[in-house]
C-alpha cells in the first residue's frame, strides 16, 4: 500500500473548480457564512470561462420585447426536447436575477445609449415561442464576457472570505461505505504535498472534456476531471453522446470565433459565394442553432462546395460590417483572426470549420445541483454530500443541443442554486464526517501506481490515439458503422491505460504525471460518449445519425445513464422530466406550447 503523508483541512463546503460555475457557487456559499474552500488546478482567472466571448442569455428586454417564457421555449426547442423541463424553467426564470446580481457585483457590461446592459442576437433565441423574429437576449461585455464575469466573481469571493487553494489537483472523491461524499484528495502541484479536504458538501465544477477530441475550442485543461472522479466512485454520467460542434472554429487552430460575430451581422458563404444558410434555415438563416448550422456547413463541404485549396472549410464574412462596429463589439475576435488565420476581418473572410466546443452531457443533477444516482425504483435519487455545476454537470438544461450564451447563464444560475440549497442542507454546527480510510487509501494507491507506471504506452501517444478516434468516429455526422468501429477502437485504447508509461516520478511540477492523471479522466468521458452514441438509434440535437435520420420521441426521449468501469460501459436510461415547475395559471408556460414537434428554423 502506498504511504503518503497528508494534511487535512476541514470545511463546511469544498468547491472543486474556479471557473464561472465554481466561483459563483463559492461566492454564494461564503456569503451565507459557510466555511468554504475552493480548490483549483489552474489560477482561478485562467479557467476556461475566461475565454467565453459572446455573452450570457437573460430576458432583460433591453433591446425589445422579451420574457422568460420565450427564453424557456427556445431552450426547450434548442435541447430538441431532451432537457428537463423543471430545470429549463428554473434557468429561464432566474436568469434576469442572476445577471442583475452580476451587474451589482461589478461586471463591466457593454451599454446601450440609455445606459442599460447591451444585448445582442444569438442563434436559436427568438420571440413569440419561435414564431417571431430573432431577439436580442445575449448580454455582453464586448467580446470578452467570460473574462469580465470571472474576474468579478473572483474578487467578490475573496472579499467574502472564501479560501482558495490554487494549483491543487483534485485526484479522487472520498466516499463513505454507504455512498456519502466526504471530501476530496488533492495533490499540490508546486511542492508535491498531499492534502485532504474533509467537507459536508463537495461541489464539482471542473468544466467540460473537450480535449477528448483532436480539435476543440476549449482549453487544454478541459479534461473532464469531475466526470473521471465520479465514474471511479461508481456513479453515473448522463447524455454524454451529445457533443456540440461550434460552427466557427478557425480552420487549422480550432480557436473560436464567437457566434456573436453572426449576431452582429456576419454570415457564412460557400465556394460559390452563396449564403447557403438561407436554403437550410429560411427564417433564422445564420442564426439557427449550432447543431443545425454545423450540419449545414458539413453538407456543403461534402457536396463539393467547401472553400480553400482542398475545399474543406467555409468562409465567415464580417468585411461588410462597419470598421467601428468591429472595433467596438468584436475587438477580441478581430485579433484572433489576425493571429490564427492571418486575416484582416475588415477586408477578407475568416476560414472556419465546425469544431468541438461544448459537452451537453455530464454528471446528472437536479436543478439544485445535487448529484443523482438514478435507480430503476428512484430515477431522482440524490447522492448525499455531492453536487455538480457548470459544464461538468447535466441538470439538464441543454438536452441534446445547447443554445449559444446559455452556458454562462447556466454557470451562474446553478452555481447560485447550489449555494441556496447548501444553505438548507449543510449544518454549519455539525461535526465533519469521519473519513472512510479505505477510500483515502484507494486514491493514494491509484496515484502511486500511475506515478510509477512503466508500461509501453507513453501518455502523449495514447491521448492522441483517443483524440483521433473520437474526432473520426463520433463526429458531426455518425453512422452505425463509424460508431461500431469507434466503440471497438476506444475499448482497445482504454485498455492500454493499464500499460502506461510515466517517465518523471517527482512530485513537484510534474506535468508528465498531471497529464497522465488527466488522461485517466478523459478516458471514461470518451468511452461513455461513444457508447452512448452507438446505442442511440435516432437523430436528436447534436447527435446526427445517418442511419436513423429522424427523432424518435416514443423510444428515445430518455436520458442515457452510463456507468464506466475500466474499459467497460453499462448503459441504462431514465425518463426526461416533462412537467414545468409552475402551471399556466401561475404565469408559467402551457404544456401545449412546449410539446415536441418537428424542429425547423
Ligand atoms: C472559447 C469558448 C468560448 C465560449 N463562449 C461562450 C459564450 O460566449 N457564452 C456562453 O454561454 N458559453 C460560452 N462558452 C461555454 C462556456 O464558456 C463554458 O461552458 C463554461 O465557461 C464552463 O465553465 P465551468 O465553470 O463549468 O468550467 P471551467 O471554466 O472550464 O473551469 C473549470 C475549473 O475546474 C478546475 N479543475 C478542473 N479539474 C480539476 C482538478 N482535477 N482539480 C482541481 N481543479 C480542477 C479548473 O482549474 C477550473 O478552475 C465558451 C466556451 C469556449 C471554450
Amino acid at each position: 500500500m502506498a504511504e503518503y503523508e497528508y494534511e487535512t483541512h476541514d470545511y463546511d463546503v469544498v468547491v472543486v473548480g474556479a471557473g464561472g460555475a465554481g466561483l459563483r457557487a463559492t461566492l454564494g456559499m461564503a456569503e451565507q457564512g459557510l466555511r468554504t474552500a475552493c480548490v483549483t488546478k489552474v489560477f482561478p482567472t485562467r479557467s476556461h470561462t475566461v475565454a467565453a466571448q459572446g455573452g450570457i442569455a437573460a430576458s432583460l428586454s433591453n433591446m425589445g420585447p422579451d420574457n422568460w417564457q420565450w427564453h424557456m421555449y427556445d431552450t426547450v426547442k434548442g435541447s430538441d426536447w431532451l432537457g428537463d423541463t423543471d430545470a429549463m424553467e428554473y434557468l429561464a426564470r432566474e436568469a434576469p436575477k442572476a445577471v442583475y446580481e452580476l451587474e451589482h457585483y461589478g461586471v463591466p457590461f457593454s451599454r446601450t445609449e440609455e445606459g442599460k446592459i447591451y444585448q445582442r442576437p444569438f442563434g436559436g433565441h427568438t420571440t413569440e415561442f419561435g414564431e417571431g423574429p430573432a431577439v436580442q437576449r445575449t448580454c455582453a461585455a464586448a467580446d470578452r464576457t467570460g473574462h469580465a464575469i470571472l474576474h468579478t466573481l473572483y474578487g467578490q469571493s475573496v472579499k467574502n472570505n472564501a479560501e482558495f487553494y490554487i494549483e491543487y489537483f483534485a485526484l479522487d472523491l472520498i466516499m463513505s461505505e454507504d455512498g456519502q461524499c466526504q471530501g476530496v484528495v488533492c495533490w499540490k502541484l508546486d511542492d508535491g504535498t498531499m492534502h485532504i479536504f474533509n467537507a459536508k458538501m463537495v461541489v464539482l465544477a471542473t468544466g467540460g472534456y473537450g480535449r477528448a477530441y483532436f480539435s476543440a475550442t476549449s482549453a487544454h485543461t478541459c479534461t473532464g476531471d469531475g466526470g473521471g472522479m465520479v465514474a471511479r466512485a461508481g456513479l453515473p454520467l448522463q447524455d454524454m453522446e451529445f457533443v456540440q460542434f461550434h460552427p466557427t472554429g478557425i480552420y487549422g487552430s480550432g480557436c473560436l470565433i464567437t457566434e456573436g460575430a453572426r449576431g452582429e451581422g456576419g454570415y457564412l458563404t460557400n465556394s460559390e459565394g452563396e449564403r447557403f444558410m438561407e436554403r437550410y434555415a429560411p427564417q433564422y438563416k445564420d442564426l439557427a442553432p449550432r447543431d443545425y448550422v454545423s450540419r449545414s456547413m458539413t453538407m456543403e463541404i461534402r457536396e463539393g462546395r467547401g472553400v480553400g485549396e482542398n475545399g474543406d472549410h467555409i468562409h465567415l464574412n464580417l468585411n461588410h460590417l462597419p470598421a467601428e462596429a468591429l472595433a467596438e463589439r468584436l475587438p477580441g475576435i478581430s485579433e484572433s483572426a489576425k493571429i490564427f488565420a492571418g486575416v484582416d476581418v475588415n477586408k477578407e473572410p475568416i476560414p472556419v470549420l465546425p469544431t468541438v466546443h461544448y459537452n451537453m452531457g455530464g454528471i446528472p443533477t437536479n436543478y439544485w445541483g445535487e448529484v443523482l444516482n438514478p435507480t430503476a425504483e428512484d430515477p431522482t435519487a440524490v447522492v448525499p454530500g455531492l453536487m455538480a455545476v457548470g459544464e461538468a454537470g447535466c441538470a439538464s438544461v441543454h438536452g441534446a443541443n445547447r443554445l449559444g450564451s446559455n452556458s454562462l447563464i447556466d454557470l451562474v444560475v446553478f452555481g447560485r442554486a447550489s449555494a441556496i440549497r447548501a444553505g438548507k442542507v449543510v449544518d454549519a454546527d455539525a461535526a465533519n464526517p469521519v473519513l472512510n480510510k479505505a477510500s483515502v487509501d484507494k486514491a493514494f494507491d491509484r496515484f502511486d501506481t500511475l506515478r510509477n507506471a512503466k508500461g509501453g504506452a507513453p501518455t502523449a501517444e495514447l491521448r492522441l490515439e483517443m483524440q483521433r478516434t473520437m474526432q473520426a468516429d463520433a463526429a458531426v455526422f455518425r453512422t452505425d458503422k463509424t460508431l461500431k468501429e469507434g466503440v471497438e477502437k476506444m475499448t482497445d485504447i482504454a485498455a492500454k491505460i493499464d500499460d502506461m508509461h510515466v517517465t518523471d516520478t517527482s512530485l513537484v511540477w510534474n506535468s508528465d504525471l498531471m497529464e497522465t492523471l488527466e488522461l485517466t479522466n478523459l478516458m471514461p468521458n470518451a468511452l461513455a460518449t461513444i457508447h452512448g452514441a452507438e446505442a442511440r438509434k435516432e437523430s436528436r440535437g447534436a447527435h446526427a445519425h445517418e442511419d436513423y435520420s429522424d427523432r424518435d420521441d416514443e423510444n428515445w426521449r430518455v436520458h442515457t445513464v452510463s456507468r464506466v468501469d475500466g474499459n467497460k460501459v453499462d448503459l441504462t436510461y431514465r425518463p426526461v422530466v416533462k412537467d414545468p415547475l409552475t402551471t399556466e395559471d401561475e404565469g408559467g408556460i402551457s404544456l401545449k406550447k412546449i410539446a415536441p414537434k418537428a424542429r425547423t428554423f
